[in-house]
């Protein structure tokens, strides 16, 4: 090592990570390749989109190309490229200083599966050089530097050390490859070529294979005889020379002698195609071949779900392929990742991977390329955000995926994997685009009180409606289980209305917006003014109920005093003796929890006007509301009163949904219960250990044994 070779840490995941690589035996080992040329080909398209506006970045090398050279006797596989190359600092950074988010996520993967195919997806795709290389050298040059190189052995640091013993590489960078004993079947041509045509074929920069080959030659004898002679005693490396056979000889007695020798030469071979796949017909394309192109595209290990591909001609032209992946990225909703799915070119030349506005965030899980005609060459950022040319393609990219997720709606194993894995983004888009929110909802499958097997479409749910049924009724709540046993379904079920059941917290967003689904409009049954349709019969009861019960309602908002904003009569529940709704433009107790969750996570507290506006409502059969009636006719001021409400109004919240701003005090009351349950008296009780809260809890002395009966 020279004088001017720094070692440097590898930051901590990294090394963990690289060992774990180096060590371990997985599968698919041959995906470190992808990976290289992969990352040649990201640096190729960096260098022509700068050539774009400085054509005079490309004065230290014109041709855009990859080049891979096995050795057989040095025992390194080299993958060259004209790209653009790292700086010292570059080589630092990107190479083992700073930490990459999907680190962790992969190597979890990675023990996991034993499988090594997806480190791609999780941007720490360099590091496969491990799989098959303990040492690996980087040696780099950008225009805006000297020539370096990078080396390691894995293990905990790397070192970088400027060039002064490789050939000048002009521009780009040539990885090293010091294969593993065990790995030297990627020195082999077969397997070299094999394993580009599997995973890189659709890369759009030549990608040139040099290999030194025997080969056998026709020369004439006598010409040959000559250097023969001249070189005999000199050269013991020379190749055989054989007689040409004798037969070959018979008919051409004019052509001149020849003998066929076998030398070792140099072949320089083009192992891809490089023409656009995207540039061809559809129908001269094989599935296989879209797979290949998206797997190049995506580092994907999977095939995709499924693939549109697509042109659009007249004002403005552009083609498009657009992939539907299998599985939703590790990463997907995480903050402000960079988001590079789509790629855009401009008449065949790659411009960038990270134009947010060619499709929108809910659709940033497709992956494709867009190729226009029209735009210019030279596209700034600035450019790009009020580009009309741009925001027709956005509208067309939009409108072809969800013709993509129709075509793989015919399928049903194909739409719940779809569903599974893209379902928030669907909902997202529900919540976000108003144009294609109709055919979106569509696609939303939930559960319901119907539907407990599979999932079923708002489609389903109407053509069963009943026929004086006018609203699709839905619940929110945290999970099937707790919607499933929620009291706001009792009435509804004896009617025979289906109930869906909506438990990702983003439904709450969606359905808000969503309003309807053809013509009948979607209504919460946990919030106010939900009207049943009953006859005329039961209205008129009802409205009976409700003024018999006007006294008692306004004794339990006394008692409640802020903690309710009213207390109203409802025949939504008939077995429990009452819930608490919310209002009808307010959230619901199942957006309350969601935004208290947020609230905790954004460190801030929640402030208590965000909290949901509660209405207790009580259920006038119920036989603990009758004798509440009973008790409160009888004396306005009973001291019981005051507990049981309380005691009620808490347990209503927790069969609501809702969690207890005070949960000790509710549980005291809960175990005075107890305590007559048992015919302890309280003094006693108090001795026993209960809490100093309990002193501030109402008392409930009054309440007798022969009451707490009949409650029950
Ligand atoms: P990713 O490609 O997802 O960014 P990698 O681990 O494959 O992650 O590569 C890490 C980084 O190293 C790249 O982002 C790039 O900056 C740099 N890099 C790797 N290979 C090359 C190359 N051949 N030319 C220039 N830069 C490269
Ligand atoms: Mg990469």
């Amino acid at each position: 090592m020279s004088d001017n070779t720094e070692t440097f840490n590898f930051q901590a995941e990294i090394s963990q990570l690289m060992s774990l690589i180096v060590n371990a035996v997985y599968q698919n080992k041959e995906i470190f390749l992808r990976e290289l040329i992969s990352n040649a080909s990201d640096a190729l398209d960096k260098i022509r989109y700068q050539s774009l506006t400085d054509p005079s970045v490309l004065d230290s090398g014109k041709e855009l190309k990859i080049t891979i050279v096995p050795d057989n006797d040095s025992k390194i596989l080299s993958i060259r490229d004209t790209g653009i190359g790292m700086t010292k600092a570059d080589l630092i950074n990107n190479l083992g200083t700073i930490a990459k988010s999907g680190t962790k996520a992969f190597m979890e993967r990675m023990q996991e599966t034993k499988d090594a195919s997806m480190i791609g997806q999780f941007g720490v795709g360099f590091y496969s050089a491990y799989l098959v290389a303990d040492e690996v050298e980087v040696i780099s040059k950008h225009n805006d530097d000297e020539q370096y190189v990078w080396r390691s052995s894995a293990g905990q640091n790397f070192t970088v050390t400027r060039d002064t013993v490789n050939e000048p590489l002009g521009r780009g960078t040539e990885i090293r490859l010091h294969l593993k004993e065990d790995q030297s079947e990627y020195l082999e041509e077969r397997r070299i070529k094999d394993i580009v045509k599997k995973h890189s074929e659709f890369i759009s920069y030549p990608i040139h294979l040099i290999v030194q080959k025997e080969v056998e030659k026709e020369v004439p004898v006598d010409e040959e005889a000559k250097d023969a002679d001249a070189d005999e005693e000199k050269d013991e490396n020379k190749a055989k020379i054989e007689e040409v056979d004798d037969e070959d000889e018979e008919d051409g007695g004019k052509k001149p002698k020849t003998k066929k020798v076998k030398e070792m030469e140099t072949v320089d071979e083009e192992l891809n195609q490089t023409k656009p796949i995207w540039t061809r017909n559809p129908d001269s394309i094989q599935q296989d071949e879209y797979n290949a192109f998206y797997k190049s595209l995506t580092n994907d290990w999977e095939d995709p779900l499924a693939v549109k591909h697509f042109s659009v001609e007249g004002q403005l032209e552009f083609r498009s392929i657009l992939f539907t992946p299998r599985r939703a990225p590790f990463d997907m909703f995480e903050g402000k990742k960079k988001r590079n799915n789509i790629k855009l070119y401009v008449r065949r030349v790659f411009i960038m991977d990270d134009c947010e506005e060619l499709i929108p965030e809910w659709l940033s899980f497709v992956k494709g390329i867009v190729d226009s005609e029209d735009l210019p060459l030279n596209l700034s950022r600035e450019v790009l955000q009020q580009n009309k040319i741009l925001k027709v393609i956005r509208k067309n990219l939009v409108k072809k995926c969800v013709d993509m997720f129709n075509e793989i709606a015919e399928d049903k194993d194909n739409f719940n994997k779809f569903y599974e894995a893209f379902s928030k983004n669907i909902k997202l888009g529900i919540h976000e685009d108003s144009q294609n929110r109709a055919k979106l909802s569509e696609f939303l499958r939930y559960y319901s009180t119907k539907s407990t097997d599979e999932p079923a479409s708002l489609k389903d749910y109407v053509t069963r409606m009943p026929e004086k049924q006018k609203y699709i009724y839905y619940i929110t709540g945290e999970s099937r289980q707790a919607v499933e046993s929620s009291p706001f379904l009792e009435t509804l079920k004896r009617k025979g209305y289906e109930v869906l059941f909506m438990v990702d917290p983003i439904d709450e967003y969606a359905v808000q917006q969503l309003k309807e689904f053809e013509g009948k409009e979607l209504k919460s049954i946990t919030k106010e003014g939900l009207e049943l349709d009953d006859d005329e019969e039961e209205k008129q009861k009802f409205e009976e109920q409700k003024k018999e019960l006007e006294p008692l309602c306004a004794t339990v908002k006394e008692v409640l005093g802020d903690k309710v904003e009213k207390v109203i009569v409802t025949d939504l529940i008939s077995e429990s003796p009452c819930v608490i709704l919310t209002g009808q433009f307010g959230w619901s107790a199942n957006m309350e929890r969601i935004m208290r969750a947020q609230a905790l996570r954004d460190s801030g507290g929640m402030s208590s006007y965000m909290a949901s506006k509660r209405t207790l409502g009580l259920q006038p059969t119920h036989p603990i509301i009758r004798e509440l009636k009973a008790k409160v006719d009888a004396d306005k001021n009973d001291k019981t009163v005051r507990d049981l409400v309380n005691l009620m109004y808490e347990s209503a919240l927790l069969s609501s949904g809702f969690t207890l701003d005070d949960p000790s005090q509710f549980a005291n009351r809960i175990y005075r219960m107890i305590k007559l349950g048992l015919s302890l008296d309280d003094d006693e009780a108090t001795a026993v250990g209960a809490s100093s809260a309990e002193a501030d809890a109402p008392a409930l002395e009054d309440v007798t044994e022969s009451n707490m009966e009949e409650i029950d």
